[in-house]
């Protein structure tokens, strides 16, 4: 060792020394109040990461009021002082942090939480929330609506994309951190209610139910649902390509028995085909939940189970369901890397029709290169990674103009190669995040031999409509 280098020890334990007096588990700074999210700024937060939520809740439909305890754990990333969750509306009565009381207050959408002692980074800890309140319906800023959603039965319908979950459970609301949940709901004796995962105990008791769910896998919160209301439970069972019986379980509205049975009849044959494309199905189980027709304005990817308002065609089925394998098990890192969520699910309905004896994915490309903006105003109108705005992260170049892109790579790399490369994808992030810096260098080093410079400068980030097909 030379001397230079052995000065080096010194200078760093002196440094440490007086880093370690500042710190000494008083001087904690506050968590962020979000996480920097380009099109949310202040969804999530910062300086901690949930592990879990227990969700214990009671809800009285005819009263629209929700009440109970959201406890969750997680593991703090830095020495806090203070930390946020998000949380839309409703009463906080009590916070507890590891056992004591915490102190709290509320800004807008942020519930900024003072533990009793300050937490370690490093350190697992528990927060009981004791909330009460009517859950609000948040209206989206492209104006469609979201939370908690009144259903024309009495019911309840609780979607969370983007920003919807916080009308319901206090959070770190982004889809940046995942977490595992139990969620009970007690409500009156004869009502039912569905959510994520696996229903793990049903118990009646002076008159009234309590159904608890339990996921396996994690699970980003915009994911979460809860369907309360009048609903029949079907069970079946789908044999996976590994040669497993995934349970199916699906719930349906009385007025759409007809139509969701039909859908019903069809998943089987949809997963085990996503899973010839994508890889292996990623959850523990699978299933729909069909709403009434007017419970909500579009259909959403809810993990294990997508909702429906109202029975779903082939095309919505194979499109919420691809969401299983991206959206839900390959999760983006920020809202801007919507692309990746809604151009593979919609290139996965290009994909069904080709395989179907309908239009082959070029037929479909051409034709919206063609004439696209004769059904699509909007066609192109912004590059797909680069939405204008949190009003535009569901607009057609994020959908259709995303399914070009992943085609233009089809067309790069071949129909045999593009198939392991979304494969290899899939497994790649399998219950984790990604955003589309980490999916354009995987391309890149899946086929290092081809430039895909024009895919990424003319499809991916280019303004206007590309010159060439
Ligand atoms: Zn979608």
């Amino acid at each position: 060792m030379s001397r230079t280098a052995a000065a080096v020890p010194v200078v760093l334990s002196a440094l440490l020394a007086v880093t370690l007096t500042a710190c000494g588990g008083v001087d904690g700074t506050p968590g962020g109040p979000g996480v920097r999210d380009p099109y949310f700024p202040k969804a999530g937060n910062g300086g901690y990461d949930v592990r879990h939520y227990a969700l214990d809740l009671s809800y009285e439909p005819a009263a629209r009021h929700l009440a109970g305890t959201a406890e969750i754990t997680a593991r703090a990333g830095q020495d806090l002082s203070a930390f946020d969750l998000d949380l839309s509306g409703l009463d906080v009565e009590r916070v507890e942090v590891q056992g004591r009381p915490a102190r709290f207050s509320r800004n807008g959408q942020e519930l900024i939480v003072r533990p009793h002692d300050e937490l370690d980074a490093g350190e697992t800890f528990r927060t009981v929330v004791h909330y009460s309140g009517t859950p609000r319906t948040i209206t989206d800023p492209d104006g469609s609506e979201e939370g908690w959603l009144r259903t024309a039965g009495g019911g309840a319908l609780a979607l969370g994309e983007p920003t919807g979950s916080m009308a319901w459970f206090p959070g770190n609301h982004h889809p940046s951190d995942k977490a595992a949940y139990d969620i009970t709901v007690s409500v009156p004796e004869g009502t039912e209610v569905v959510s994520n995962g696996e229903l793990a105990g049903r118990r009646t008791a002076g008159g009234r139910t309590a159904f608890h769910w339990s996921t396996a896998e994690p699970m980003a919160t915009y994911l979460a649902t809860l369907a309360i209301g009048d609903y029949t439970l079907h069970r079946s069972t789908v044999r996976t390509a590994a040669g497993h019986d995934l349970p199916v379980l699906s719930a349906v509205v009385p007025s759409e028995t007809g139509p969701a049975g039909k859908a019903m009849a069809r998943l089987p044959e949809i997963v085990r085909w996503g899973e010839d494309t994508f890889g292996p199905y990623p959850f523990s189980s699978t299933g729909v939940i069909v709403a009434g027709e007017g419970d909500a304005g579009y259909a959403l990817e809810t993990q294990y189970r997508p909702v429906f308002p109202g029975a779903p065609d082939t095309g919505l089925l194979v499109h919420e369901l691809a969401h299983q394998w991206f959206g839900d098990s390959v999760t983006p890192g920020s809202w801007r890397d919507m692309w990746l969520n809604e151009g593979f699910a919609t290139y996965a309905e290009w994909l069904w029709e080709e395989e179907h004896g309908g239009d082959s994915a070029q037929e479909t490309f051409d034709a919206l290169y063609d004439h696209g903006e004769d059904e699509y105003e909007d066609l192109w109108s912004f590059p797909p990674a680069e939405p204008p705005g949190a009003a535009h992260i569901s607009d057609e170049p994020v959908y259709s103009r995303g399914a070009m892109v992943l085609h233009k790579i089809r067309q790069t790399v071949g129909d045999k190669a593009f198939r392991d490369l979304v494969r290899g994808w899939t497994a790649k992030h399998r219950h984790g995040n990604a955003d589309t810096e980490d999916f354009t260098s995987y391309v890149e080093r899946t086929a290092p031999d081809e430039d895909f410079t024009p895919v990424w400068r003319d499809w991916l980030y280019g303004e206007g409509k590309p010159e060439h097909p």
